[in-house]
């Protein structure tokens, strides 16, 4: 896919910014200003929804993909994304011009809105919209270089008939539930199994595994955010002739991996060379990963929406 060029001067720019400028509801305002009210529900009841995207060199890193995912899940929960993609994609890029960012992490949140201290979302008029563009280093350089270790941890992921783990909703609960029984445990990233007892994901990450040359990660259905970072890899993996399947996974699975590795917008691609203590393989990264690795960079390179400023 080739890059498309949006926007071409940087009109009414400042030329230093000093502050951070966040987009608020058709405004751009400093970090410090930017505030919405208690009562949205959004803080309330974690009435909402958003995305992660990631803007490298000047390219938004299939934006496209990132506001279809927004407008499924507000769809899925009734909530009116007050801006239509294109205004989402002019508004986006025009905070990332403001903050003069090239390479950045890019925050989309659409809440439910102010309402009353009743959960009934009829009563929240106007929904609040606001883009947060920001640096993000999640995790070290040697992760990528020598891999991770990660451990499962006792919260099983949301099942899918209750807050489906495909709405990527600002209830992360389940997600920081399990993070904390990570990091209590000094860990960075948690596997989440899902209420059978199958691999799901991690808290902010999708799981992939190598065995016998044949890529594997877990279906949708077993209760998993549909990735967008995961399907740019399986693209590449059908491009780069790399058979990859869609299998439901055990523990047992991936401690017998000869590869392991996480995809996700802010994390990229980080290899796993340990399952709850279990070695991966030769508990370096793998050959499949280190090549998916370097697929996925070339790929942020070449593919997007192009700014300039
Ligand atoms: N799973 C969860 C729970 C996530 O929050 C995320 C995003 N951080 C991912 C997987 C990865 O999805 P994406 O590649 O679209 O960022």
């Amino acid at each position: 896919m080739s890059s498309k060029s949006f926007g071409k001067s940087g009109k009414g720019l400042r030329t230093s910014p000093t502050e951070l400028h966040v987009y608020l509801n058709g405004e751009f305002v400093p970090k410090r200003e930017a505030k919405i009210s208690v009562f949205d529900h959004g803080l309330l009841y974690g009435d909402g929804a958003f995305e992660g995207i990631r803007a490298y060199n000047c390219l938004v890193f299939k934006l496209e993909e990132h506001l279809t995912r927004l407008g499924e899940s507000a769809h899925s929960i009734m909530l009116r994304v007050p801006l239509s993609s294109e205004e989402l994609t002019e508004a986006i890029v025009e905070t990332l011009k403001r903050n003069r960012l090239r390479d950045s992490y890019i925050r989309v949140v659409v809440t439910r809105g102010e309402g009353d201290l009743g959960l009934d979302p009829r009563l929240c008029e106007k929904p609040n919209i606001f883009i947060i563009t920001d640096k993000i280093i999640l995790y070290p350089e040697s992760f990528y270089r020598n891999g991770m270790d990660i451990i499962t941890v006792p919260t099983v992921r949301n099942i899918p008939e209750a807050i489906n783990p495909a709405l990527k909703s600002l209830n992360y609960l389940n997600n920081i539930l399990a993070k904390l029984e990570a990091s209590n445990s000094n860990y960075k990233e948690a596997l989440m199994l899902n209420d059978a007892g199958y691999v799901a994901e991690c808290t902010g990450d999708n799981i992939f595994m190598v065995k016998n040359g044949i890529l594997q990660t877990p279906p949708t259905y077993v209760g998993v955010l549909r990735g967008i970072t995961r399907q740019a890899i399986m693209d590449l993996a059908l491009r780069n002739d790399i058979p990859c399947q869609e299998r439901v996974l055990t523990r047992h699975d991936l401690f017998n991996a000869d590869e392991v590795f996480l995809t996700g917008t802010a994390a990229e691609v980080v290899p796993v060379v340990k399952v709850d203590g279990r070695k991966i393989g030769t508990g370096k990264p793998g050959k499949m990963t280190r090549k998916l690795m370097s697929a996925f960079r070339d790929l942020t390179k070449r593919d997007g929406i192009r700014y300039t400023f």
